[in-house]
């Protein structure tokens, strides 16, 4: 696999990459995508093997502007404007109703597709070289944690994906908010770096699907991402929340077993243990960190990993959203 450091050295192998229906590795502001010509269900397919990640769960569409939503996707909705004006280009995803040209197995067969346009230099860049809607989830073997940097994630695609564009950290670090409009009211599927304040400043109203912080059980999805296990690491995790520091202290030594790494704020950094990780100490820290350091634990080979949980407001719910697959719901609040 072929790091590229600068994008105009490559931009004829870049595009042949993709017109050959081949997959590329690339930086967002989010997570690292890995992407495909999304009109061609050959490369598509790719993108599903390589992952190993379930048929029926969608791929997110990338596009070079938000000029080109239409060619994809139907706006049928003032709310849906809405959004797409206050928060496109960003860390978000929307689900539209899709048009004929993308294939079905971008969107597992529903009759929507995500549409995402990036805010990085790098990711438009990309975009605009190419120049085909781009479709790509997290460059991450399905289960593990989201790629937020080269390192961390090229020797899981070493000989299934020839070039990867080195961005430096993921900015943000999670995965975008996932938003549709249901019965006219932006509803989050999935959290992210745009909160529902954010979203309710501008529309006024904005639900939060059941899912976000529930196991999915047999029931019907709007996100089919929320079915799976996700972001762990090797190391079984156990996730601890407590708004009072001494409760959230000894949550922490109750449960601590032989060979435990405690990964959290200073707030617990004397506490003895294993291995001690500091995952930051604001909200944006945490989610900028937070997929490097769970890669990081399995370095040790610990028993366990406890982690320490945030307040689930504002980015909040997004870290809590993800923290809580990590731990494959094994979580306990006080
Ligand atoms: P990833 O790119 O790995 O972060 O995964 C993309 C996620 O976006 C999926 O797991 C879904 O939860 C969500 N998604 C993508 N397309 C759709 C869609 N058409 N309807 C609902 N959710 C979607
Ligand atoms: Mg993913």
């Amino acid at each position: 696999m072929e790091i590229i450091n600068n994008i105009e050295d490559y931009k004829e192998i870049l595009r042949n990459e993709i017109k050959n229906d081949n997959l590329v590795i690339f930086p967002t502001e989010t997570v690292y995508g890995i992407g495909a010509n999304a009109l061609s269900e050959e490369a598509v397919k790719k993108i599903f093997d390589v992952k190993t990640r379930a048929c029926n769960n969608p791929l997110i569409v990338h596009l070079k502007s938000k000029d080109e939503i239409e060619k994809y996707a139907y706006i049928e909705q003032e709310i849906e404007k809405k959004l797409i004006d206050a928060f496109i280009p960003g860390p978000i995803t929307i689900i539209l109703k899709k048009k004929d040209c993308i294939p079905g197995c971008v969107t597992a067969s529903l009759d929507t597709v995500g549409i995402r346009v990036p805010e990085n230099n790098i990711a438009n860049r990309f975009l605009e070289i190419v120049d085909y809607p781009i479709a790509a989830p997290s460059a991450n073997i399905s289960s593990r944690p989201s790629g937020t940097k080269v390192d961390d994630i090229k020797d899981e695609f070493e000989g299934k994906v020839g070039y990867i564009i080195d961005g430096g950290e993921s900015q943000i670090g999670l995965e975008s908010t996932v938003i549709k409009v249901i019965d006219g009211i932006p509803t989050i599927l999935r959290p992210g770096f745009i909160t529902r304040e954010m979203i309710e400043e501008v529309i006024g109203i904005c639900n939060i699907s059941k899912h976000v912080l529930r196991e999915v059980e047999n029931e019907k999805v709007e996100s089919p991402g929320m079915m799976y296990k996700h972001y762990a690491p090797k190391t079984k995790c156990l996730l601890v929340y407590s708004k009072d520091i001494n409760t959230l202290r000894e949550l922490v030594k109750d449960n601590l077993i032989n060979k435990t790494i405690i990964l959290g704020s200073k707030k617990l950094k004397d506490i003895k243990c294993y291995k001690f990780i500091d995952y930051g100490d604001t909200l944006e820290s945490i989610s900028h960190n937070i997929f490097s350091k769970l890669r990081e634990c399995d370095m040790y080979h610990a028993n366990l990993i406890i982690i320490e949980g945030v307040e689930k407001v504002g980015l909040g719910l997004a870290i809590m959203n993800r923290l809580i697959r990590t731990s494959e719901f094994n979580y306990i609040e006080k």
